[in-house]
């Protein structure tokens, strides 16, 4: 063999391993593709339904769920499950000087709550807010008075799958009227209630989440990009949160409240959930 033979067959050795290389690589994305599309595909369920603890989590939590779910034309019903009444800036507002009663704020952060979902795309008449509602800051003491709640709107959409917070899982610290939704929501699953449940977490703690071990997150929308005009739905949800215009009766309760969360969705607007198995 000629030195020329011999050096044309080390680099056709050398091609054939970088295909084989590319293959493998090439197959396991197109596997890991396959795996986030399954993970994304909820087609068996033409209905959706967000339990939100407060107003403003819907947003700040599920936005990139519910924009995901009005793309592939789920009927998407979001339900407010407290009043949002122990916000602390409804003492501000009162030091500030605006004489609002607490049940004027609700009834302002309510406004806030609908106008976002609207903006997002979610229809009004989806856009749910029960009388009997719980007190926020109770849900724990309060945990089957709040399941009665839950199991109630479940059966209004019978087999739809439900979307709410994560319980606590690890030690995270959230807030307890979200994880007792989220304790909930994993209960009536268990008891076949509730059919698909995912869990959305809360995006101040996504680093702990990301280091649990065996717990696969998902980002939404589809790969955490968003098309054609959500961005500006999106925007306008953030805006129905912190615009501020006393005369029209618009006090930005929401943006205020939580600022450091509305600042970390405008500088990544992804949300984040797993999937919860009946167990
Ligand atoms: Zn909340």
């Amino acid at each position: 063999m000629t030195q020329n033979r011999v050096f044309k067959l080390i680099i056709a050795l050398f091609c054939v391993l970088i295909l084989l290389a590319w293959g493998i690589g090439f197959s396991k994305g197109a596997q890991a593709g396959r795996a986030y599309e399954a993970a994304l595909d909820s087609s068996g369920y033409s209905t959706v339904i967000y339990f939100s603890a407060h107003q403003d989590d819907e947003t700040l939590e599920d936005f990139g769920g519910i924009l995901q779910d009005l793309r592939t034309g789920k009927e998407v019903h979001v339900v407010l499950c407290s009043d949002g009444s122990a916000s602390g800036i409804y003492k501000q507002l009162l030091q500030e000087g605006h004489d609002l009663t607490i049940e004027e704020f609700t009834a302002l952060r309510d406004i806030e709550f609908t106008n976002a979902l609207v903006s997002l795309g979610v229809p009004e008449e989806n856009v749910h807010i029960p009388d009997d509602r719980l007190q926020d800051g109770t849900f724990p003491e309060e945990r089957e008075r709040l399941k009665d709640f839950v199991r109630y709107w479940v059966e209004q959409y019978p087999g739809a799958a439900v979307r709410t917070h994560s319980p606590k899982i690890e030690g995270i610290e959230n807030h307890p009227d979200h994880t007792t939704v989220g304790d909930v929501c994993c209960e009536l699953q268990d008891e076949g209630v509730i059919k698909e449940l995912r869990l959305f977490i809360d995006r101040w703690h996504l680093e702990e989440y990301q280091a649990i071990e065996g717990l696969t997150l998902y980002k939404l929308p589809a790969y955490g990009k968003l098309i054609r005009d959500e961005a500006d739905r999106l925007a306008g949800a953030a805006k129905a949160y912190s615009d501020i215009n006393i005369d029209l009766d618009r006090y930005g309760i929401g943006g205020r409240s939580v600022a450091g969360y509305w600042a970390q969705l405008q500088a990544d607007p992804v949300s984040y959930f797993y999937d919860r198995e009946a167990q």
